[in-house]
């Protein structure tokens, strides 16, 4: 069971044209949704998981479902990851729960506060096996606990390619989170996405070796907006980054890990809208949820694409083989 840290998809994904797929999971639903379209395409995957989501669906419950996904895709390489992770202690508890990667985001703190957390988080990481992103730079948006600079001012909080440098030579983070003029969420810009591709540019040359992560990054595609708001709901200008640009950051400038949490909640809530409105007699979950899933799946596979991850899980697996990770301890008991 290739469960694995995100260091043999990286290790491939940073001069390799392509970018792992890092999914939020909140449920069941949304787990198969994201596994079946990596397996349909051959895909690395990062299953990644929130506060919210901890606190919402009950570890122990997440915990096993994630389990089963790695069991029906033994061939899949997956790494589980703990996204905006915010204090020591809820690191220390992703430890415990099995985790192969957990985030630490010190990004709202003083610099000097950002590095002293995410040194201290990656000193307890790595002798568990376990890698360590953080971030730099404010987003704009918001996502659950998670609240950034308004969008007029994205600007003028973009990661610096020198605070990078030294940020990276004093924590030894393994992946950094950067800003580069996304947001979190669904209203991500007032008009059209632009992404500081320059910037990206400028950190790969100060961190040569680095690999580097965009949150903030879902399309908010317009098939599942129109579909909310054609069905009873309310989503006026909603806006994300077009997958094109997405392409770019990944093919051209190196994006090594793009997060994707708003697009499947639009996808499931767009066909649940859909069912509810069409069949106003349907009271089967499955009825509902199945659709959501279906839905899902079909966003998750042309997300790939842009990723250009499609059919990179093998060799993937043969990076992990190679370098002979041991599994983190929690497996081992
Ligand atoms: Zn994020």
């Amino acid at each position: 069971m290739p469960l694995m840290t995100t260091k043999p998809m990286f290790d491939l994904a940073y001069d390799g044209g392509f970018a792992v797929g890092a999914f939020n999971v909140n449920n069941m639903e949304i787990t198969q949704g994201i596994i079946s379209a990596c397996a349909a395409e051959k895909s690395p995957l990062i299953l990644q998981i929130s506060k919210g989501a901890r606190k919402y669906a009950n570890m122990r419950f997440l915990r096993h479902i994630i389990a089963a996904a790695v069991e029906e895709h033994p061939e899949l390489p997956i790494a589980i990851h703990l996204d905006h992770g915010d204090t020591m202690d809820l690191v220390k508890a992703c430890l415990n729960d099995g985790f192969t990667s957990v985030m630490i985001d010190g990004s709202h703190e003083p610099y000097e506060e950002n590095v002293k957390l995410t040194a201290e988080v990656v000193k307890t990481a790595h002798p568990a096996g376990v890698v360590v992103e953080a971030e730099l730079g404010i987003l704009g948006g918001i996502e659950e606990h998670v609240v950034g600079v308004k969008a007029e001012e994205v600007e003028k909080f973009l990661t610096d390619p020198e605070e990078a440098r030294d940020f990276w030579r004093r924590t030894k983070v393994d992946s950094l989170a950067i800003a580069i003029g996304t947001s979190h969420g669904a209203y991500k810009f007032k008009h059209e996405a632009k992404l500081a591709m320059d910037r990206i540019e400028q950190i790969m040359k100060t961190c040569p070796g680095l690999p580097l992560v965009m949150h903030g990054s879902s399309s908010v595609p317009q098939e599942f907006i129109d579909l909310i708001n054609k069905y009873g709901g309310s989503m006026p200008n909603a806006k994300g980054v077009p997958e094109e640009q997405i392409y770019a950051a990944v093919t051209q400038y190196g994006v090594c890990k793009v997060n994707i949490d708003t697009d499947l909640r639009l996808a499931l809530t767009a066909k649940i809208r859909e069912v509810f409105a069409t069949k106003p007699s349907e009271f089967d979950p499955r009825n509902y949820l199945g659709p959501g899933r279906e839905a899902i799946v079909t966003m998750v596979r042309r997300k790939l694409q842009a990723l250009n991850s499609v059919g990179k899980a093998e060799a993937v697996v043969k990076q992990w083989q190679k370098l002979g990770e041991p599994m983190p301890a929690y497996y081992k008991k």
